[in-house]
């Protein structure tokens, strides 16, 4: 830190408060020089480095883990290499495709499983419905003529109906700000009731942990999005990789010259006229003339960036959150479906709110291990628990409600997306009013550092949202090269 010109004392003292002392006053142990050091070795980081090795610049890609891949994470000691990250993407994911073809990476079409994936067995308050029951039974909230519906069914066909955005930027449009309120108070504008937001929504949302903290807006864009890769994907609903998708990510690092360098856990980002540095918890600093940065805010926001980051891209940092969502995969001993019949498939307004029988195998009837997904509410729960508390309740919950399952499966992984240090959460969640406050300036450059990341996107989400920033992210260093 002595050795960096153009940086006052001021910035200096300011920069070492934040910083662990140990990290901050003990010896560098190396010093290592790049044009560009890229933060993060998941999709957007990986892109970004690749496109700048294309164009001959000089990348360090540094990471906080000691594998590749971030959120995009596949369960190798699982049977079928189920997916607790990133788990599909659609033809239309140009640039994602592309790197499977210029790497290698062998696909494999998911929509023959898709049918099976939409059938479910109905649980509500621990209690299954049969299909045959569910139009007349009396928890159904749905009006007459819709009653028909399963609950994971209901809402998707309403929320398209009434979608206003029409490309996949129009969630930026300020002409759309009106949309950007809870998800609760545009439904029920529309007529929803109370009761079918809660069994359809705030059982299992994919985004918020109710419909009252997420905003209609990332809905409507998340529902665009699909739409347009449908549009783009014909009779293909998407694939995943041979070995699981963490296969991408790791054929993108293979790709490059300089190897990624792992458990580098950032805690601090320096910024000046002359150059950027990346302070590193073990002691280690990057230099380099400009620095990309891919975490997630909800990870950025514990770390050092000096001169400190303001305005709406300092409010994004400090507050734009990230989903929770909790998995556990399970290794099959024995087929206990076929022993009580029923549905390996479960939706249901209970701890294990979804089961998904992994068809991983040769054929689509092959089940290859269950997922349970927790998400919402029940994540959040589940994250004020350690690991063995918290997969010990969900196991409880699973056997109650498939008594035959005990002893015929055992737990093979848990992840909790909110526990990990280095995602602080899934995708971005998108509070009411956030994406009018700064979702314009959430990927801005501050001096030197350049931001991607699947929260910096555009007109993409998920995996294919992640490329697109870090290609932005590359594009924009590139200019100033
Ligand atoms: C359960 C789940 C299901 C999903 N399903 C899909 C799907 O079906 N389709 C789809 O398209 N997308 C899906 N996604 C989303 C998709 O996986 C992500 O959007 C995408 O992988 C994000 O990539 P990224 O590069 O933006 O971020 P990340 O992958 O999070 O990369 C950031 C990197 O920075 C590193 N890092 C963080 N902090 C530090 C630090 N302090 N120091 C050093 N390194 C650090 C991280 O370790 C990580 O490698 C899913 C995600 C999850 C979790």
């Amino acid at each position: 830190m002595r050795n960096s010109p153009g940086l006052s004392r001021r910035t200096i003292l300011k920069g070492i408060s934040a910083i662990p002392v140990a990290a901050a006053l003990g010896p560098v142990r190396a010093q290592n020089r790049s044009k560009v050091i890229v933060i993060g070795a998941g999709l957007s980081g990986l892109n970004a480095a690749l496109l700048l090795e294309e164009q001959g610049i000089d990348v360090q890609v540094i990471e906080g883990r000691s594998r590749v891949g971030g959120r995009v994470l596949s369960q190798r000691n699982v049977n079928g290499n189920p997916e607790s990250g990133g788990t599909s993407f659609g033809p239309g994911y140009a640039r994602l495709m592309d790197v499977c073809k210029r790497f290698k990476v062998g696909l494999i079409d998911v929509t023959p499983i898709v049918p099976f994936f939409n059938d479910r067995e109905l649980v509500l308050d621990g209690k299954a419905i049969p299909k045959a029951e569910w139009p007349t039974h009396a928890k159904n909230p749905f009006p007459d003529g819709m009653k028909q519906l399963p609950p994971w069914a209901y809402l998707m066909p309403i929320i398209g109906k009434n979608n206003p955005l029409k490309t996949g930027d129009a969630w930026l449009d300020p002409a759309n700000a009106r949309y950007d309120i809870s998800l609760h108070e545009w439904l029920v504008g529309l007529g929803v009731s109370e009761e079918v937001i809660e069994l359809c929504w705030n059982n299992n949302p994919n985004h918020g942990t109710t419909a009252h903290d997420v905003s209609a807006m990332m809905v409507l864009f998340g529902h665009t999005f699909a739409m347009i890769q449908a549009q783009l994907g014909g009779k293909t609903f998407g694939y995943t990789a041979t070995g699981g998708n963490q296969s991408i990510p790791e054929a993108m690092a293979g790709g490059l010259r300089k190897p990624v360098q792992f458990d580098r856990n950032v805690i601090g980002i320096r910024t000046a006229g002359s150059g950027a540095e990346v302070h590193c918890a073990d002691g280690t600093v990057y230099k380099a003339d400009h620095v990309i940065c891919s975490m997630p805010m909800s990870v950025l926001r514990r770390v050092h960036i000096d001169p400190l980051i303001g305005g709406k891209q300092g409010l994004a940092i400090n507050t734009l959150a990230s989903q929770p969502i909790n998995m556990v995969h399970l290794n099959i001993k024995r087929p206990f479906w076929e022993e009580d019949g029923r549905n390996p498939n479960i939706f249901s307004n209970g701890l294990a709110g979804m089961v998904v029988a992994e068809r991983k195998g040769k054929a689509p009837q092959d089940i290859t291990s269950l997922t349970v997904w927790i998400r919402g509410r029940n994540a959040t729960w589940m994250d004020t628990m350690d690991e063995k508390a918290a997969v010990a309740a969900i196991m409880d919950d699973f056997y109650r409600v498939r008594p035959a399952a005990r002893g015929k499966v055992e737990v093979a992984a848990y992840h909790s997306w909110y526990r990990d240090p280095f995602s602080a959460g899934d995708w971005a969640l998108w509070a009411p009013g956030q994406v009018s406050a700064f979702a314009s300036a959430v990927g801005n450059a501050h001096g030197r550092i350049h931001f991607c990341g699947e929260h910096t996107a555009v007109s993409n989400r998920g995996m294919e949202g992640a490329m697109e920033s870090g290609e932005r992210a590359a594009f924009e260093v590139l200019g100033l090269s």
